[in-house]
């Protein structure tokens, strides 16, 4: 039965999160243009014109495994999407989650967390909720007589390098072996105890990304963070889970500026973004050819994403104002690639 279980599970499971209205958007009376009217559907309402408040004149409707409301918190969402994945690594396994969606959609209050201290929402995010969830069954008995360790460990893939947000943003080598298999060289791995080492441990890598509010905006729009949380027996590897804050997902449309240096990174990211998705639809098909190679992201997460008892999530997180409608449904549409069979 267990079996049966894993095959089944091995699809990606994708969904989608609406976030409130900011401040800015109610400032200028933005138009909610999305409802999610059952637990698994998300709809976009496009009118006419941009200015239009009249009737909409179009449905686009999406179906994934879960969508939540602007209602939901990070605990809710957790629960639903890399909750489960947890086990997954203490069996021995490797999981993966994903935040994918447009810059200034919520991937990182949804992963990080929020440290600002002006949501009520509880600050903590999926890392740390994943991370508190793996000190609990570390108590359970049948996991207690494996002895093991836990470790974070913090990068960051900007420009198709990779750095150490734990070790002041050092710049790492990446290595192939003999078998195929890619090696981030020299990343640090912390031992953590508690959530408060968890906390600990995220404030210093965010701070570490950049500094300044829109510094961290510009910088994040274009970097993939990946926190993972590891688990050892002995210093041998049992399992690991990669948490990741991708990089806007306005960088995997063709928008990119023409000043020469902005788009040479955009076009990058463009292609990390793309070509993640067509190895996930590669692996959902099972077809024998992805094209892991061509991104650091993918090649880093390759080992991550094809063992058999590896397992996928992805939180796809959207705006819900008619300013953002045209990058919410490249966004929508870009998931509905990724579950698609
Ligand atoms: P991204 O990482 O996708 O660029 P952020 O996570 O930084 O976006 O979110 C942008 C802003 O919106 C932040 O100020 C954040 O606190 C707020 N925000 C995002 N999602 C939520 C949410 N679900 N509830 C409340 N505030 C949110
Ligand atoms: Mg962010």
């Amino acid at each position: 039965k267990k079996k049966r279980a894993q095959v089944e599970d091995h699809r990606i499971s994708v969904s989608v999160r609406k976030r409130p209205f900011n401040d800015k958007e109610l400032k200028v009376k933005d138009i909610d243009v999305i409802t999610i009217p059952s637990k698994d559907v998300v709809m976009v309402h496009e009118s006419k014109q941009k200015v239009d408040r009249t009737p909409f004149i179009k449905n686009h409707t999406f179906r994934f495994d879960r969508a939540f409301d602007d209602s939901a918190t990070n605990e809710m969402v957790y629960r639903s999407t890399a909750r489960p994945l947890v086990e997954t690594i203490f069996e021995g396994g490797m999981a993966t989650c994903f935040a994918y969606g447009q810059t200034g959609s919520g991937k990182t209050h949804t992963m990080a967390g929020d440290f600002s201290g002006k949501n009520q929402d509880c600050s903590k995010g999926i890392y740390a909720l994943a991370a508190e969830d793996v000190f609990l069954m570390l108590k359970e008995p049948e996991y207690k007589k494996l002895d093991l360790q836990v470790y974070a460990a913090f990068s960051e893939i900007y420009n198709e390098k990779v750095f150490d947000l734990l070790n002041q943003k050092a710049k790492l080598s990446v290595l192939d072996d003999g078998k195929k298999q890619t090696h981030v060289v020299g990343l640090q791995e912390r031992e953590v105890k508690c959530t408060e080492d968890i906390l600990k441990l995220i404030r210093m890598g965010n701070s570490c990304r950049a500094t300044g509010q829109n510094a961290v905006n510009a910088h994040s729009s274009r970097s993939h963070a990946i926190f993972d949380i590891i688990l050892r027996s002995k210093g041998k590897l049992h399992g690991k889970f990669s948490l990741i804050d991708l990089a806007g997902s306005e960088r995997a449309a063709d928008t990119c500026t023409t000043n020469g240096q902005t788009q040479k990174e955009g076009v990058k990211i463009n292609e990390s973004l793309l070509t993640l998705k067509e190895c996930i639809r590669a692996l959902n098909l099972k077809a024998p050819h992805a094209p892991f190679r061509d991104s650091l992201l993918t090649r880093i997460l390759k080992n991550s994403l094809v063992g058999e008892n590896s397992r996928t999530c992805m939180i796809v997180t959207i705006s819900p104002g008619m300013a953002s409608s045209q990058s919410t449904l490249d966004t929508l549409r870009f998931a509905d690639r990724v579950k698609e069979l």
